[in-house]
């Protein structure tokens, strides 16, 4: 595996792919690297050529300081986890080699950006989609690989490289959970051990929803009290959102035809938490 810390380097790096014509496939992250993070970079191992996996935790799209500066780092065990999954440039910029003094430009997608985590994080993904811009721009991937664990962040990203007409593939890939439900985030490390027992109520209720769906229930009144009852019972959870929404323009329906994504979002602690869960109505 190459490593590279600028953009220079990278560029050096996946210079003969790029010669060659190789299907590069790009994995963005912010690091702490887990079994999420791993399936999106094993389907771009099976699909490309070549892998790039991206480690930079962006200041711009963090709204809250106190959780820039608590987010989990671990280069050095990172390095070897991308390593061992069969990366071959893993790209680790400097916030200097990304953000110079001179950087005076955002991308932003309208709209979407209002909705769900939108609307309670100000500006964050102004943050995301102006990373996401650039590292696409340095990166020159033929596919970049996302996680519907952040369904909202794909969508939008999406939307941003239709509009912008980005050449450029968005695949999605399911979320990848813990043996108990709860969907695998680099914020799991930061729950207490009574905060992380407790968490499995968003996912546990999720899943009951997806359930109650296939068996007919397709109110999203109806839905949204089963889901809210349950999260109730537990007090360290503290509910921030939960919305039932169309899986492209991510409005409320209120009633679910064919797809719909389930969306919540929690604070546990000092720690906030999201999850989804994509449903199907029968014969819809
Ligand atoms: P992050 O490092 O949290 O910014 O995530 C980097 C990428 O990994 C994003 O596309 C996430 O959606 C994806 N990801 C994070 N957690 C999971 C998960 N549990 N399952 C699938 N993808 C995930």
């Amino acid at each position: 595996m190459k490593r590279a810390a600028t953009i220079r380097d990278l560029d050096r790096s996946l210079a003969p792919a790029r010669k060659g014509g190789r299907r590069i496939g790009f994995v963005p992250t912010m690091g702490a690297l887990h079994q999420g993070h791993l399936a999106l970079i094993a389907a771009a191992r099976e699909q490309c050529d070549t892998v790039v996996v991206s480690i930079f935790v962006n200041p711009t799209q963090f709204d809250d300081k106190s959780d820039l500066d608590t987010y989990p780092r671990d280069l050095k065990r990172d390095e070897k986890t991308a390593a061992g999954a069969g990366v071959d440039v893993l790209f680790a910029p400097s916030v200097d080699e990304i953000y110079p003094e001179s950087f005076n430009t955002s991308v932003n997608v309208e709209e979407l950006t209002d909705l769900l985590c939108g609307a309670v994080r100000r500006g964050h993904f102004r943050g995301v989609t102006t990373i996401m811009a650039k590292l696409l721009n340095i990166v020159k991937p033929d596919v970049v690989y996302m996680g519907e664990k952040d369904y909202q962040q794909m969508v939008v990203v999406r939307q941003m490289a239709a509009d912008l007409n980005m050449d450029v593939e968005i695949a999605g890939v399911p979320t990848v959970r813990e043996p108990d439900g709860l969907a695998m985030s680099s914020r799991n490390a930061l729950l207490s051990s009574a905060e992380r027992a407790a968490a499995t109520v968003l996912s546990r209720a999720l899943l009951i929803a997806k359930d109650m769906v296939s068996e007919g229930c397709t109110d999203s009144r109806t839905l949204e009290e089963r889901i809210r009852l349950m999260i109730a019972e537990e007090p360290l959870v503290r509910l921030e959102y939960l919305n039932i929404v169309d899986p492209e323009r991510l409005r409320d329906v209120a009633e679910v035809r064919g797809e719909a994504v389930i969306a919540v979002a929690a604070h546990l602690g000092d720690t906030r938490l999201i999850d989804n869960v994509v449903v199907r109505a029968e014969g819809a």
